[in-house]
């Protein structure tokens, strides 16, 4: 099955004279009707916000594309929280999701006027001691435990998640909170990465809200915001429906409508933290085809490696290829794509099934935008690729050029014996 590119031939011809491959290149256009359509989708509720997942895409371009649209950036660690400030996204357009969090970056959380959204009943205390109160705006994640079920099955596994509170000591921090100082409060929880089904949030939003229901009532406690966080997926594979933004905003709608409204709870904020569906179709990996090899199986090598693109290795995880100017050939030859790593788990694709591919022909590896670029790594001394944004009249910019040999040794740079050698 196809999968449309957002670029044609005849545009990336012209963008790879100017840029080497490999790269990672995003669509502006469809970064723009996406981000309008999630806002479009939660408008019924007055607070809604969503927090972009800076750790999806750390760019501090498209963080500002996605900030016109009202989104702000959820950080989970000192740097993102640097590049949120460099995008002028501060106070409570942060959302600090951060876990096992070092004392600094709580600070420095609270000097930007981030909310701050604790991952555990210890950090009440450790909070206190390192700020020296307790904010007045302040958010839990929970952690039901167990299994994740919605009405088509078993989703994901909580209880075997490092992450959050259980609901007894959600409880007893939301007493602890108030008694300390705050004022404000919200109530957080991930529970299922890559959702492809527009009933996630709407299941989650139902645990969260009949929770938020009983804090009131046994706390006399009034959740001000709920961040369904993250976790709405994208259709990677060609033969999957992507999820409907509009059904899901509909269907927590009628979820609060439901429970919140009656509850007398008509005032909660929904935020989410969206990471994958804000991005990741709107980027791809651009790449050569440099060898061919014919051994026991067919291989094609290609200029970009698993540090480009870590999920095919890390997860297995499926990421459509096209090869360009060949998208109407019969796709008969079976490849395994590979990188240059000296790890035979450095695989884009085993198997695949593509038209016949030559030296030299560009491959489009899908639906890199989040969690791509992002989990690079400099194994086997692999440069980070440059990161291009496709404008909306169809030309390039570039929005983070590739790193060199000299970045890549910077850190031996401050030693005398090696001073100017490792360029
Ligand atoms: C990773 C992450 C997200 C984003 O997740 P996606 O699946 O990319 O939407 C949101 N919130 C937190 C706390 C995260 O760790």
């Amino acid at each position: 099955m196809k999968k449309e590119t957002f670029v044609t031939k005849e545009q990336l011809d012209a963008i790879v004279k100017e840029y080497p491959t490999p790269f990672h290149l995003y669509d502006e256009k469809g970064i723009r009707a996406n981000a309008q359509a999630v806002k479009d989708a939660f408008a019924w509720n007055k607070g809604y916000k969503e927090y972009f997942a800076v750790k999806a895409t750390p760019n501090p371009f498209l963080i500002k594309i996605l900030h016109e649209y009202g989104c702000g950036c959820d950080c989970s660690s000192m740097a993102e929280l640097v590049l949120s400030d460099a995008c002028d996204i501060r106070g409570e357009d942060i959302m600090f999701s951060s876990n096992d969090t070092p004392a600094e970056e709580f600070v420095k959380a609270e000097e930007l006027g981030a909310i701050i959204n604790l991952d555990d009943f210890t950090h009440i205390e450790f909070l206190e001691q390192t700020l020296g109160h307790i904010p007045e705006t302040i958010s839990l994640r929970y952690n039901p435990g167990g299994v994740y079920e919605i009405s088509n099955g078993i989703m994901d596994n909580p209880g075997d998640a490092k992450y959050g509170l259980t609901k007894a000591q959600l409880f007893q921090g939301y007493r602890i909170l108030k008694e300390k100082g705050a004022k404000r409060f919200g109530l957080h929880s991930f529970l299922v990465s890559n959702t492809v089904t527009n009933d996630y949030y709407p299941a989650l939003a139902r645990t969260l809200f009949n929770l938020v229901v009983e804090i009131k009532q046994e706390l006399g406690i009034e959740i001000s915001f709920i961040n369904l966080s993250g976790g709405v997926g994208i259709a990677y594979k060609p033969d999957q429906t992507p999820n409907d933004i509009a059904a899901i905003g509909a269907g927590v709608h009628q979820v609060y409508d439901e429970i919140l409204v009656p509850a007398g709870l008509d005032n909660v904020a929904i935020y989410t933290e969206m990471g994958r569906f804000m991005m990741g179709p709107y980027g791809c990996l651009v790449t050569k085809a440099i060898h061919e090899k014919h051994t026991y199986k067919e291989y094609i090598g290609v200029d970009a490696c698993a540090a480009n693109l870590m999920r095919p290795a890390m997860y297995g995880a499926y990421h459509h290829i096209t090869v360009m100017g060949k998208e109407d050939e019969p796709c008969e030859h079976m490849y395994d794509i590979v990188g240059a790593l000296c790890e035979n788990n450095d695989k884009f694709a085993i198997d695949r099934m593509l038209p016949k591919i030559d030296k030299g022909d560009l491959l489009v590896i899908h639906d890199t935008g989040a969690h791509g670029f992002a989990m690079g790594y400099n194994y086997n001394g692999r440069l980070w690729s440059s990161e291009i944004l496709l404008q909306e009249d169809g030309t390039p910019k570039l929005i983070r050029r590739a790193e060199t040999i000299a970045d890549y040794f910077a850190t031996f740079d401050c030693f005398d014996e090696f001073k100017g050698k490792l360029q």
